[in-house]
């Protein structure tokens, strides 16, 4: 075993606080990463606030890593002492099911085995990113580009992911349509990486006080849903939305504005649940969706089309003791775009 530094949540309500935790020994298909840096994503707190049900504390959680390999097991085949690699929302899962086997392990039938908050093979509850180093199977870690600025690069393994998959999936592309609704972490890479892949791009954000930055990230259009006039001007207009909202929103007025065979993915995850009248999916035969990250296959494809099109998050660079309050940022919608822990702050 290894005693790592790391941060951690021991409650619902109070800050986060320095601790250790336990990283197993190194099996035989295990690669160790040191930690460089992780970002920090509303689901982390989500999870620690309890949001979306009972944790066990204490919890590190964190999973957007990048980091260097240095050790291998001795079956490793796919990464080597020195590469420059990943970790996103998974570790692993049971690779058997029909989901597995079709390459779509994120939405593995018998629950994959999340980066934190899941019980490990071992029985051990998985700790996260914030920490400075982490034991992964060889399957579950991603090669990232040299093109991509290492700090930059972490927020992809779960905001990159979690936008690119629906946009590709849903076929974001030239002559369509594409809403993104909430600019943060995940609204801001579904911008770059919908205009990358040359799809018309508006955002919906509460207010206008980010417009220039949304329009330089990529953005074609950019309004405020806080003026009931935005609703009424964009009826039946859109191929697709992406929801990265993470609090509680009225889906009817955001279904209004698709347009025919259009579809909303919802990739927000707000602690309760949401109305919606199915009335509003009837004009326009309109289709209403959810998704989870993207498979490792898809995560890998991610990471080279960013290097591609020179496309990266844009981060506030934080020491670990700053956590607490960028959470506080976070729920403020004051975040530009995503905040990255420099875990050498750690030691
Ligand atoms: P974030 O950085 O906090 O961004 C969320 C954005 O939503 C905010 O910046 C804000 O944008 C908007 N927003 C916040 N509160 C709002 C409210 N009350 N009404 C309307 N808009 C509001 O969070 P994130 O890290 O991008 O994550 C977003 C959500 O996705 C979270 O719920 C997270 O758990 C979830 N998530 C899901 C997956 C998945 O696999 N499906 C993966 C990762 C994260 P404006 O200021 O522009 O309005
Ligand atoms: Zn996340
Ligand atoms: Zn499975």
């Amino acid at each position: 075993m290894l005693t790592v530094n790391a941060y951690a949540a021991t409650s619902a309500t109070e800050p986060l606080a320095p601790t250790t935790i336990q990283r197993r020994d190194i099996g035989p298909r295990d690669v160790l990463i040191e930690i460089a840096y992780a970002g920090i994503c509303h689901s982390d707190i989500h999870t620690v606030r309890g949001d979306w049900g009972p944790v066990q504390y204490p919890l590190t959680v964190g999973h957007e890593i990048v980091g260097t390999v240095t050790e291998v097991g001795a079956e490793v085949t796919s990464h080597q002492v020195g590469d420059r690699v990943g970790v996103g929302c998974m570790v692993n899962s049971c690779r058997e099911c029909a989901n597995c086997r079709a390459g779509e392990e994120q939405y593995c039938l018998g629950g994959n085995t999340l980066t934190y908050g899941s019980v490990d093979r071992d029985g051990t509850i998985t700790q996260g990113g914030y920490s400075t180093h982490v034991v992964v199977v060889e399957d579950f870690v991603l090669k990232v580009p040299e093109a991509i600025p290492f700090q930059a690069a972490a927020p992809l393994l779960c905001a990159g992911i979690t936008t690119y998959s629906p946009l590709a999936h849903w076929n974001a592309g030239p002559g369509k349509k594409v809403a993104v609704v909430g600019l943060g972490g995940l609204g801001h890479m579904a911008v770059k990486i919908a205009h990358a892949m040359g799809a018309e791009v508006t955002v919906l954000s509460q207010s206008l006080k980010k417009q220039e930055d949304g329009l330089r990230l990529g953005a074609d259009h950019y309004y405020a849903t806080s003026d009931a006039a935005t609703f009424e001007q964009l009826a039946n207009t859109f191929d697709l939305i992406i929801n990265t909202v993470s609090a509680e929103l009225d889906l009817d007025a955001y279904l209004s504005l698709l347009a025919l065979d259009g579809t909303m993915v919802n990739v927000g995850a707000p602690a309760q649940a949401l109305p919606l009248h199915v009335f509003a999916l009837f004009g326009n035969r309109r289709s209403f969706a959810g998704s989870s990250i993207g498979s490792i296959r898809e995560t890998q494809e991610m990471l080279d089309f960013c290097a591609e099109h020179d496309i990266a998050p844009e981060i506030e660079l934080i020491s670990a003791d700053q956590i607490n309050d960028a959470y506080e940022r976070v729920l403020a919608s004051d975040v530009r775009y995503r905040f990255v822990i420099d875990t050498a702050t750690l030691a």
